[in-house]
């Protein structure tokens, strides 16, 4: 056995944390814990994954929810397309291995949402299939350790890790050697300022004997972010108010969100009620303005959400908004998978009791 890899186990046995899924080799247990902790701290996570295993303990279970309980559940979490490829993949095992989840690297990478990172933890840790896996704590602790300047994101970079970390492997016990690989990126060699004073490693330490930890791992020039600006229109009609279900491949996809127009820049009240959505929401009406939020900004990995909300009381409802709208009564909004950004504002609705103020 490498004697890096012994180190590392060692280690691990000794300063693992607790955590459900790290006793089972369930993979549907792995899999679930894989997919929320992808963009998910490991606190927030462990509450959400206890959630969605007390709701759904096998994949028969997940595959026979309505994608409408899924994506509330999930809310929160952010990257819903996660949840509804978690969805979709289990129906698929569901019925294509009678919801036996496929116990090999290959055939578990070919679902939908799960890449080569999950598929090799799920094969290594529940088959112990000797695939290693490369997370973001795999690759700063290797190019720290042996000095890798290879870009994190290009495809060279990748496939140089790819073949270092396989080369580490522990052929008898693939399963834990990643486990501990993983645990100790993240719990010794940390993004910043890890204490390398108490590391096992710090003598053979390439990025510690030369003094380059800040440096290393190279990530790529940071990724473009677009800016949307959302206007919503929180439409109140005695007790209702209505919504609509995200139907294009786009972010928050079949998530509720209240009538919106979306523009590339930011527009004031008056060119938005020349709109012509607006003109078809209020034909006819004269809508009263109760309160326009102040802006509302959300960070996505890609995107940057500029929003306002608009409140606005109604004393009849047009055509337009019957047909092309849900009606629903004001306290029910909690019971819809709506995004983070939407819940933000519409926790104002109620008291800490929960009980539905009387306006917004
Ligand atoms: S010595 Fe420091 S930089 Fe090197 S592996 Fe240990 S914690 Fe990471």
């Amino acid at each position: 056995m490498h004697i890096i890899n012994r180190t590392l186990i060692n280690w691990y046995k000794l300063n693992k944390r607790d955590l459900p899924w790290r006793n089972s080799t369930d993979p549907y247990l792995i899999w679930v814990s894989e997919i929320i902790l992808q963009q998910t701290r490991v606190n927030q996570g462990l509450e959400y994954f206890n959630r969605f295993i007390k709701k759904y303990p096998t994949i028969i279970h997940l595959a026979n929810a309505p994608i409408d309980d899924v994506l509330k559940l999930w809310q929160g979490l952010g990257y819903y397309s996660r949840a509804r490829n978690m969805h979709f993949t289990a129906k698929k095992i569901a019925t294509d291995y009678s919801g036996k989840f496929p116990d090999n690297y290959i055939d578990i990478k070919k679902h939908k949402g799960i890449g080569e990172y999950t598929a090799a933890a799920i094969a290594s840790f529940c088959f112990n299939e000797q695939v290693p896996v490369v997370d973001g704590n795999v690759y700063r602790f290797l190019a720290r350790l042996f000095g890798i300047f290879e870009s994190t994101q290009s495809v060279k970079g990748k496939k140089y890790f790819f073949e270092k970390a396989k080369s580490l492997i522990d052929n008898k016990n693939p399963g834990e050697f990643n486990q501990a690989i993983m645990e100790f990126g993240a719990l010794q060699c940390t993004p910043k300022n890890p204490d390398c004073s108490v590391c096992l490693f710090k003598l053979s330490c390439y990025a510690y004997t030369n003094s380059v930890i800040e440096q290393l791992p190279v990530k790529k020039s940071k990724i473009k972010t677009t800016s949307r600006y959302f206007y919503y229109f929180i439409i109140i009609y005695q007790d209702k108010l209505f919504i609509e279900q995200r139907k294009e491949n786009d972010i928050w996809k079949l998530l509720y969100q209240f009538p919106l127009i979306e523009t590339k820049m930011h527009l004031e009240t008056e060119e938005i009620v020349k709109n012509e959505l607006w003109k078809k929401l209020f034909e006819g009406i004269e809508p009263e303005f109760l309160n326009i939020s102040d802006l509302y900004k959300h960070q996505l990995s890609h995107q940057t959400i500029f929003a306002h909300f608009y409140s606005i009381k109604i004393n009849k409802v047009s055509q337009y908004l019957l047909n092309n709208y849900l009606t629903i009564k004001k306290q029910d909004i909690n019971k819809y998978g709506i995004p983070r950004l939407i819940e933000k504002y519409t926790s104002k609705f109620f008291n800490k009791k929960n009980e539905v103020l009387p306006l917004i």
